[in-house]
């Protein structure tokens, strides 16, 4: 099918949620190519998902030798490579225990679970977060997100959240009363245009916590996994949270998530507390491992933030350059251009000239390329982006 027909068929039987433009067919590492053949510099992986690039042949064979084997046999059964995932992750974060889902909203309803289950006992049931965040689309998660346009027309909202200004630590202090169990929080949040927390606010918000005898929860389903240059958003910050949910770049675009706690949260779920039937299967825990397994091998953490200074170095020398162009912020391969105008006649011009970004909260190009992108692959697009630049500049208005 070319993209035309693809299009007509999708916009015939799909429900029209998304506006997509691309007809993609086919990935390789950081490239991709549409159903005409022609190649893309998937410089958005995604939406941060394939953290190791598009069909890694570490993950693809990791996928088809466990779909021979034992794909699922639910939760009443043990599977070899669920307490093998848990261990890794657990190891690599928080020391304590996992629960395994599908996907990032799910993550972080089971997160608000365990916190309502943790604080019952002292009647603590409502949960902080922070304006312009991203939790997900389930009514909790949507509650939880600091953005009116997902909440709009869901109403009622479930109780038991309050939204406070992010980096704002005098807020969050205000808001915390007999009734709060838990902050949650994204240490880079992402939807919300890239934006990473001031360090002296998250150690603020750990220290808050502990004095007011409440968790510290991460929402690391897009700084996660590798995206930040560090295992996890959080540990740029050097401090620890009670909790984290997992998703998005675990399973190198196989749908998994997860939750991992420290060890004073491993035990709160009992038998019937929470549950989901395709949580942990085994085919979904070999590529999560196999993604990690990859990330450690191939020393990609390394190899992210080296490709990150490469691009925050050009793109800093591009803002000081363009009068359009404000400010490059981010962590790690988790990147924002900040326009000082709507970003996406910008997104659509990078588009035309074979680079895939994303517009987000208005004026921001948001960029996640795959932990392993190459080096050239890097200069080329921001050889593209360069082009763009100048061109940009001569149009009207611009
Ligand atoms: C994408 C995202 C989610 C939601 O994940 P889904 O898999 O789409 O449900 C939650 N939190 C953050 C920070 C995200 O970026």
């Amino acid at each position: 099918m070319n993209t035309e027909e693809i299009k007509e068929k999708h916009q015939k039987y799909v429900m029209p949620t998304y506006a997509p433009g691309l007809a993609l067919v086919k990935g390789r590492g950081t490239r991709v190519w549409d159903a005409e053949d022609n190649e893309y510099l998937d410089f958005l992986a995604g939406l941060a998902v394939v953290n190791i690039g598009h069909c890694h042949p570490n993950l693809s064979k990791a996928i088809a030798r466990q779909a021979k084997k034992l794909m699922h046999v639910s939760n009443l059964y043990f599977n070899e490579k669920q307490p093998a995932l848990a261990e890794k992750l657990s190891q690599i974060s928080l020391g304590g225990k996992c629960f395994f889902c599908n996907s990032g909203a799910e993550a972080n309803e089971a997160l608000i679970k365990l916190a309502r289950l943790w604080g019952k006992s002292q009647g603590r049931y409502e949960v902080i977060t922070m304006k312009n965040s991203f939790h997900g689309r389930t009514l909790a998660t949507l509650t939880a997100t600091g953005q009116d346009k997902v909440q709009k027309g869901f109403e009622p909202l479930p109780e038991g959240f309050k939204c406070v200004p992010y980096n704002d630590l005098e807020a969050c202090r205000n808001a915390i009363d007999e009734k709060t169990a838990a902050v949650l929080v994204e240490v880079v949040q992402g939807e919300g245009g890239v934006v990473p927390a001031d360090p002296e606010y998250i150690r603020g918000l750990r220290a808050l916590c502990d004095e007011k005898g409440i968790l510290l929860l991460c929402d690391e389903v897009q700084c996660g996994v590798g995206r930040t240059g560090k295992w996890f958003g959080y540990q740029n910050f050097e401090i620890t949270p009670d909790a984290i949910s997992l998703a998005k770049g675990l399973g190198g675009g196989f749908p998994i998530g997860a939750v991992v706690t420290a060890p004073k949260l491993a035990e709160v779920f009992q038998p019937g507390h929470h549950a989901t039937t395709f949580g942990g299967t085994p085919l979904a825990c070999s590529a999560a491992l196999a993604v990690l397994n990859t990330i450690d091998e191939e020393d990609l953490l390394e190899h992210a933030c080296a490709m990150s200074r490469l691009m925050m170095k050009k793109l800093g020398k591009l803002v000081e350059k363009y009068e359009f162009l404000e400010r490059v912020r981010g962590i790690g391969l988790m990147i924002g251009l900040v326009l000082n105008q709507p970003a996406k006649d910008f997104e659509k011009l990078l588009m035309s000239k074979r680079l895939i970004t994303l517009a987000t909260a208005g004026n921001v190009i948001r960029m996640l390329p795959p932990l392993n992108v190459k080096k050239s692959e890097v200069k080329k697009a921001l050889k593209i982006i360069e082009e763009a630049c100048e061109e940009y500049r001569k149009i009207p208005d611009a």
